[in-house]
């Protein structure tokens, strides 16, 4: 069904206020079968707004506003509703009653501002507002219907659910949504994307799509099904294929973490581990003891920032710093035994490398060269990685993080 989401306000458009009612919005008319096909943001000014009212009326079946409900001046949803619905605009005798209502539990009166929120559209009905002072609306247009909710996120998300969620659901014809997804780390998303180009073919059900953030990827499966348990098969199904063909590419589902894999799998196999970094100034520790329990496997983090801190604590060698510098291959992998030995832990990661945005050296160790270093009883093994001269400080050391947890994780699973 033909669904659009309309937020209003000048503040949405000029990047004072990050628009949230529209991704929350989404996400709620999503879990109940209506998937938006449109999302508009228009500003405080009436042209704009009868316009895209006219547009969205005649082509969406069901259409959400919310803001531009208030008492100021710049409030004109009621107006511009009322002029695309093209009927007259009348103050509401039972909208006054509310507003009256909800401003005597405070001890104040209405005021001439008020006033104006009990204007209603000719053939709409108010939405009374018990969590604040303006009114919601709601109608039929030429192509279906419409709400219209209060800006202020509380307001619009108990007003929601009052009244546009169970119009929602009967409109969905009571089909259920789910939603879950894989969290994957390590393959590029054009190369994943071919992998699993079939299922990702429009109009397939269940629909499967990608999305990359700070490198990690994530397949996304929405399954809409006639009954909860016909959903789940379709979703579980999906979700299996595409750890079939990606492998040990999945670290997780839903909102895991790097680290959550990797501290399960350690506490799986009841090995500890402790960590030296340079570049990542702690991040990888950090990111590690953001696990709940990860006591049970973290013994310790060093880090040696300095190339003396290196020599001191985890023993690397003055001459192999001399001969190949702090961010190389070999000192990368003395940080790593160094650092395993010290704290006594069955495996160490280390990590050294330029983060910038200073300190590259051109052609041989440009800014985004990093080097991590695993070791376990057997093997040193120590990786180059050029992550990218066009990455930020922030990217480069998170960059880092996540690989050197990655190969800790696939180390664990024995294919690293
Ligand atoms: P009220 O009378 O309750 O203020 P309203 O409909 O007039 O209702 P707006 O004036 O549009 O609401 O918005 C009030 C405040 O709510 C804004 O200043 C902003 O902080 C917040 N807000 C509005 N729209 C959004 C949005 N789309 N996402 C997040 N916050 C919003
Ligand atoms: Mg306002």
């Amino acid at each position: 069904m033909n669904t659009v989401i309309i937020s209003i306000g000048s503040e949405l458009l000029t990047g004072q206020c990050l628009d949230t009612n529209t991704a929350w919005l989404s996400a709620q008319l999503v879990a109940v079968g209506l998937e938006p096909t449109r999302h508009v943001t228009v500003g405080d000014d009436l042209d704009a707004l009868v316009k895209e009212l006219s547009l969205a009326f005649r082509e969406a079946a069901f259409v959400v506003l919310t803001g531009g409900l208030g008492p100021t001046v710049d409030d004109l949803t009621r107006e511009a509703v009322a002029r695309a619905l093209g009927v007259s605009l009348d103050v509401s005798a039972e909208a006054l009653g509310q507003i009256e209502r909800f401003l005597a539990r405070w001890g104040r009166v209405l005021s001439d501002a008020n006033r104006t929120q009990a204007m209603v559209p000719a053939d709409c009905s108010v939405l009374e507002n018990r969590w604040g002072t303006a009114p919601g609306l709601t109608g039929r247009t030429p192509a279906g219907l419409f709400h219209a909710l209060p800006g202020v996120p509380a307001e619009m998300k108990a007003m929601f659910e009052a009244y546009v969620l169970p119009d929602a659901r009967r409109l969905a014809g009571g089909a259920v949504t789910l939603v879950d997804r894989l969290c994957c780390f390590g393959m590029a998303e054009s190369t994943l994307g071919e992998t699993i180009k079939d299922l990702m073919r429009r109009g397939r059900t269940p629909s499967v799509g990608t999305t990359a953030s700070g490198a990690i990827i994530s397949v996304r499966v929405v399954v809409q099904a006639p009954s909860v348990d016909q959903a789940r098969e379709l979703l579980e199904a999906d979700l299996a294929e595409v750890r079939r063909r990606l492998g040990s590419v999945v670290f997780g589902r839903g909102d895991a973490t790097l680290q959550q894999a990797v501290g399960e799998a350690l506490l799986a196999q009841k090995l500890t581990i402790a960590t030296a970094e340079s570049c990542t100034g702690g991040l990888v520790a950090k990111r590690l003891t953001d696990v709940p329990g990860s006591s049970a496997y973290l013994l310790e983090g060093f880090v040696t920032y300095a190339n003396a801190a290196k020599i001191r604590r985890l023993g690397v060698s003055a001459e192999l710093i001399d001969e190949f510098g702090a961010v190389s291959e070999e000192v990368a992998g003395a940080m790593a035994s160094g650092c395993r030995e010290a704290a006594g832990s069955d495996l160490a990661l280390a990590v050294t490398g330029i983060a910038g945005p200073g300190g590259g050296q051109k052609p041989e160790k440009p800014v985004g060269l990093v080097y991590i270093a695993l070791a376990d009883g057997l093997r040193v093994d120590a990786r180059k990685f050029t992550f990218g001269e066009h990455l930020s400080r922030i990217e480069i050391r998170d960059r880092s993080c996540k690989t050197a947890l990655n190969l800790l994780r696939l180390r664990l699973l024995g294919s690293g």
